[in-house]
């Protein structure tokens, strides 16, 4: 192994790192997991010939790979262990172009969403994915997992939002899939098979980027609160049936709103209050508001409406808070189950069931625009107990048997490995580890996660 590093590092000189410090850091991303012992080497590639020089060494001596953008992943997807290579794309960061006129980007992978979006306002135009991470994850990361966030009910996930991909398979071969145009139907999609691929199929190195126009006119936001979750998850579902769009619709039930409203130091919300969010946008956003109000209210929600954008804003911190609230309260196991969205109040109750069979406080977070609940499973020590796990593979069952998912947005990663044939079956699972060995003969990149 000890070779392998010696002649990366005389094919890629100082891109390649064994200091015990930055190895140390790899063994976990943001799931709060950590691998048993650091990889092997970082190679921290700076040009595509990089990465292509690292996977050709890696192919020939059979040496696993685990691509990387910004480790904010929350499925262990990133985490590397004993005797692997860390491929980082987090420096290769230009923005290659923006055209207004054709309304597409073309960026290196490590660029942040954030930086992305900050770049292409001045041009009126966003790259549509808005992880809540988004400062702080790469577009390669992003497309990696297929990213979800708070407007993709309304705006799409990342695979609306690419039209092709530069990427290194295991082998060193540089690939160029999908197209410019808005249409294409050339050969089998290969850039949406590699969206949300995990690192397995090979290293994205480049993207071209769909974007659309910020929508013009007004934003409202409604503020809800229901003596119950179910209720308020039975609101967002009738909203949906309305055929209403809102940009924005989250769910926050009462163990999270508590914790969230201390940890802001905002005054407490009567006892079982849960919290339902909505904004609307675009020209039509008034109208589409009054609507929403009207249904929340007929279901004994006490709401709010603001045309302010930035009161609209302070109502969304509370949601956005989510995060930063649960690190208080100690480790937490952040899961990701969706269920098709009038099964909502169903899943909320089963969360509720479960958190009490097992003793547990479960505070939830829901996209109730697409239907993608965070149960968040608190737990103390430094490693996620096996009655948690209990827990959480409960929860899966539970989605999959309202017709939902184990993972809306998050990925499956190293944590989800052990439930993907409950939900695909033996036969697509094999049929996929197929496909991974077409793109991956020798089984080099991330081995062990995803599929
Ligand atoms: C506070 C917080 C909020 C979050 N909110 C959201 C949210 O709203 N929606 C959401 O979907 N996720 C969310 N996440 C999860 C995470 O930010 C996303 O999964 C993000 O897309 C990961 O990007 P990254 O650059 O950090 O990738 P990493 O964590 O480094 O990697 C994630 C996966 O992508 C692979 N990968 C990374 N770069 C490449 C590449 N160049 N080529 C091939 N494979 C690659 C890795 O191998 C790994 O499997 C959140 C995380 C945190 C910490």
């Amino acid at each position: 192994m000890s070779d392998v590093v010696a002649l990366l590092r005389a094919a890629l000189g100082d891109a390649v790192s064994t200091e015990a410090a930055a190895l140390d850091a790899l063994r976990s991303d943001k799931s709060g997991q950590r691998t048993d012992a650091p990889p092997l080497a970082l190679i921290e590639a700076r040009s595509v010939e990089h990465v292509q020089r690292a996977l050709r060494i890696a192919h020939e001596h059979r040496v696993p790979v685990v691509p990387r953008g910004a480790g904010t992943g929350l499925s262990g997807g990133a985490m590397a262990g004993a005797g692997e290579l860390v491929l980082s794309t987090a420096a290769m960061a230009r923005i290659r172009q923006i055209d207004a006129v054709d309304q597409l980007a073309v960026v290196e992978p490590g660029v942040l969403n954030g930086d992305l979006n900050r770049a292409l306002a001045s041009q009126g135009l966003r790259w549509a994915p808005d992880p809540a991470s988004r400062d702080i994850s790469t577009v390669g990361g992003n497309i990696a997992t297929n990213a979800g966030g708070l407007l993709c009910a309304k705006y799409g996930v990342t695979r609306e939002a690419v039209r092709g991909l530069d990427v290194v398979l295991a082998d060193g071969t540089l690939l160029r899939t999908g197209h410019r145009t808005v249409k294409g139907v050339t050969g089998l999609d290969l850039t949406a098979l590699l969206i949300g691929s995990e690192g397995t199929l090979g290293v994205i190195v480049g993207a071209t980027l769909a974007l659309t126009p910020i929508p013009p006119g007004e934003v409202a936001t409604i503020a809800a609160y229901f003596p119950s979750i179910e209720e308020a998850a039975a609101a967002s579902a009738a909203i949906t049936a309305a055929r209403l769009r809102p940009a924005v619709m989250e769910l926050v039930d009462p163990i999270a709103l508590a914790a969230i409203l201390r940890h802001l130091g905002m005054p407490a919300a009567a006892p079982g209050s849960a919290h339902l969010l909505v904004q609307t946008d675009g020209s039509a956003a008034a109208g589409e508001a009054a609507e929403a109000l009207a249904i929340i209210t007929a279901r004994g929600g006490a709401a709010s409406l603001t045309l302010d954008p930035q009161e609209g804003e302070a109502l969304l911190a509370v949601r956005r808070a989510m995060h930063p609230a649960m690190e208080q309260l100690g480790p937490v196991l952040i899961e990701d189950v969706a269920v098709p969205r009038s099964r909502l109040p169903e899943m909320f109750a089963a969360i509720r069931a479960i958190g009490d069979r097992y003793g547990m406080l479960i505070p939830t977070v829901a996209h109730a625009g697409d239907g993608n609940l965070h149960p968040n499973l608190v737990y103390e020590g430094d490693t996620v107990p096996d009655r948690v796990w209990q827990a959480a593979g409960e929860l899966f069952e539970a989605a999959l048997a309202l017709g939902g998912t184990l993972t809306g947005e998050h990925g499956v990663g190293t944590l989800k490995r052990r439930w993907l044939a409950d939900e695909l079956g033996d036969e697509q699972v094999a049929l996929q580890r197929r496909i991974k060995e077409a793109f991956d003969p020798r089984g080099i990149l991330s081995p062990g996660r995803a599929i």
